[in-house]
């Protein structure tokens, strides 16, 4: 009776431990950046000296950057591993500093970045890359154009502004439209999306799901896993004021709820 009681207990032992393995191993930091320049101008602007410390940073400790759909395919299950300290660089908007200066670093780093992008923008609006600058980020296949909705809306205020109906028509012109416009500007499926501004709510979930995107993304300053909405996948968006300590923790996931 001892034996069965001991061994039944190592076994609860056992499962715990692989509990906890599998449970913390389908979890990964993913980064949202959108641009970069000599100066800051604003909160969405890090300076490009200090992307180029944090890229070096992540090499010189092990870190392995995965392709986003690499991560995808991981926490729905359909890659069995990742590398240790794996973790997932985004950047929003397509603004022609990613084609200007964070090119050179990402040539010479050779780390995989997935661009959310909203189609209405690109070689239209002054500060946007042009759909030329993205197929040549592409050819260096270390680039990879997902969307990020037709214009940019604010869907919380569209909400409010539109009648239910015209609300409706509004989300699927925003979700459907900058899919196909991607897809046939850059010829490939587009399967992720980044909620414009992070904002989303169960009916956008359902819809982004239903109009055929495999996975979402939002800014809730978690790490992606599993075990959140697979259309509101968090990510970490990281600004001018965090200093590489604050990288270190979100990096290394103590940031992560
Ligand atoms: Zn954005």
């Amino acid at each position: 009776m001892v034996i069965v009681f001991i061994l039944s207990r190592l076994l609860l032992l056992i499962l715990l431990f692989f509990g906890t393995f599998v449970y913390s191993a389908a979890s990964i930091p993913i980064l949202c950046y959108h641009r970069f320049g000599i100066e800051v101008k604003d909160s969405m602007t890090i300076k490009i000296q200090t992307f180029k410390s944090q890229l070096e940073w992540l090499r010189m400790n092990g870190y392995t950057v995965i392709s986003l759909d690499t991560a995808a395919r991981y926490i729905k299950g359909e890659v069995q591993s990742i590398p240790f300290k794996s973790i997932v660089i985004t950047v929003d908007d397509g603004h022609k500093s990613v084609y200007i200066d964070m090119l050179p670093l990402i040539i010479k780093y050779k780390f995989p970045i997935t661009l959310f992008i909203y189609p209405s923008a690109i070689s239209n609006a002054t500060y946007a890359m042009t759909w030329e600058q993205l197929r040549q980020l592409e050819e260096t296949k270390l680039f990879q154009v997902e969307s990020h909705t037709y214009w940019h809306p604010n869907f919380k205020k569209e909400k409010q502004k539109l009648s239910a109906e015209e609300y409706e028509k509004f989300v699927t012109i925003q979700l459907v439209k900058s899919k196909s416009v991607l897809e046939k500007k850059m010829g490939h499926s587009i399967t992720y999306l980044a909620w414009s501004f992070g904002i989303y709510d169960d009916d956008l979930l359902k819809k982004a799901q239903s109009v055929g995107y495999e996975m979402a993304f939002s800014i809730d300053h978690k790490n992606a896993k599993s075990m959140e909405p697979m259309m509101a996948q968090p990510r970490y968006m990281i600004i001018e004021g965090y200093d590489l300590k604050r990288f270190e923790s979100i990096c290394s996931g103590k940031e992560d709820k």
